[in-house]
Formats: structure tokens, C-alpha cells, sequence
């Protein structure tokens, strides 16, 4: 039964002796694996890195529909429900304390910045568990007033706040009135 040892290996773990734990600290941000916002992730290369880690690198991407791994360069496609639904590294999962075996549900807002907690497992009481509901991963490059739209309107909106624009506003208003007046005063006496 013992012939082919490497028929039991695990997929996602690296060539390493099976007595070697895995690494447990992502190499990007050197944090341990965590269930939240740390989970381990493993790309199409095997490669395994956090969660966060990932969110920030796809946030800075021009290319947001895959992950370019920094280790050896490949691409990995994202599944189509978002970067969380990347596959779990099991194995470095199973390592964690006990308390961290169920992994969070986490929403990535890509537009946002942020990676929230979409929903708590079950396993944790509501009233324990400490963990902040989201995280900011950045902000993506070109989202700021890069809309020609949104750029008119906050334009519109700089002359609005301004006190010296808007007390020319007021005395254009006021100007127009006067002429006004006097326009009808002297349409009035000719009659
Ligand atoms: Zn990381
Ligand atoms: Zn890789």
C-alpha cells in the first residue's frame, strides 16, 4: 500500500520533506496566517500568500481580472465571484490554532479599498469574537477624479464653496436688480 508515497501528498504543498511544516507567515507581509483577512491563498503556481497581501497587489494591477504572482511571475485568472473565492491553502490552514480552522467569509470591495467581513462562521460566538469588519487595501490607481463627470461637479462645487465667487454671484444678482429698476423708472417717465 506504501508503494507510491507522493499518491498522498497534497497538492498545494510544496516539494518539501513531510516532516517540514509549512510556511506559516505569508512572504509578502511576513503576518502569520490568520482565518479573516490573512487567509491563506493559494494561486495556480501553488504559490500561498494572504489575503490582504493579494488585495493590495490586485488594487495597484492595471490588469484587475488576474493575480501576477510575485515569486515567479504567473498569472492566475480570478475566480469570477471575486479574489476571496481563490482556493484556501488546506494545509497551512490545518496548522492554525483550533480557534481559527473556520475561515471567515470576506467581501473584497475593489472599488472601495476594502475587504470586509461578509459573514462570521458559525463556530465563533458573536459576543467573543474581536475582529475589525473591514480593513483598507488602498485605494485602485486613476480612481481618484479620474471621471471627467465627477471632476466637472467637484469644479462646480469649489466655485459653490468659494465665499469670493459666491459674493460675485450675489453682486451680479444685485447689479441685474438695479439695472432693472432703473430700466422701469425710465420706461415709466417716457410714458
Ligand atoms: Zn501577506
Ligand atoms: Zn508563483
Amino acid at each position: 500500500m506504501e508503494s507510491d508515497p507522493n499518491a498522498l501528498r497534497d497538492p498545494y504543498k510544496p516539494d518539501m520533506g513531510d516532516s517540514e511544516l509549512p510556511d506559516l507567515e505569508c512572504a509578502i507581509c511576513f503576518c502569520q496566517f490568520n482565518n479573516v483577512f490573512n487567509t491563506p491563498k493559494v494561486l495556480q503556481c501553488k504559490h500561498t500568500f494572504c489575503l490582504e497581501c493579494l488585495a493590495r497587489m490586485n488594487i495597484k494591477s492595471n490588469q484587475p481580472d488576474t493575480i501576477q504572482c510575485p515569486l515567479c511571475r504567473s498569472y492566475t485568472p480570478l475566480p469570477d465571484l471575486g479574489l476571496p473565492k481563490l482556493a484556501n491553502n488546506s494545509t497551512v490552514l490545518s496548522y492554525l490554532p483550533s480557534a481559527m480552522q473556520h475561515v471567515y467569509s470576506i467581501r473584497f470591495n475593489r472599488n472601495k479599498g476594502k475587504l470586509q467581513v461578509k459573514r462570521v462562521p458559525s463556530s465563533v460566538p458573536i459576543h467573543t469574537h474581536t475582529v475589525s469588519q473591514s480593513l483598507d487595501v488602498g485605494m485602485p490607481a486613476g480612481m481618484q477624479g479620474s471621471s471627467g463627470e465627477g471632476r466637472e461637479r467637484s469644479l462646480l462645487m469649489t466655485i459653490l464653496r468659494t465665499p469670493l465667487c459666491k459674493a460675485f454671484l450675489m453682486s451680479t444678482v444685485a447689479i441685474i436688480a438695479v439695472v432693472l429698476t432703473i430700466t422701469i423708472i425710465i420706461l415709466q417717465q417716457k410714458r
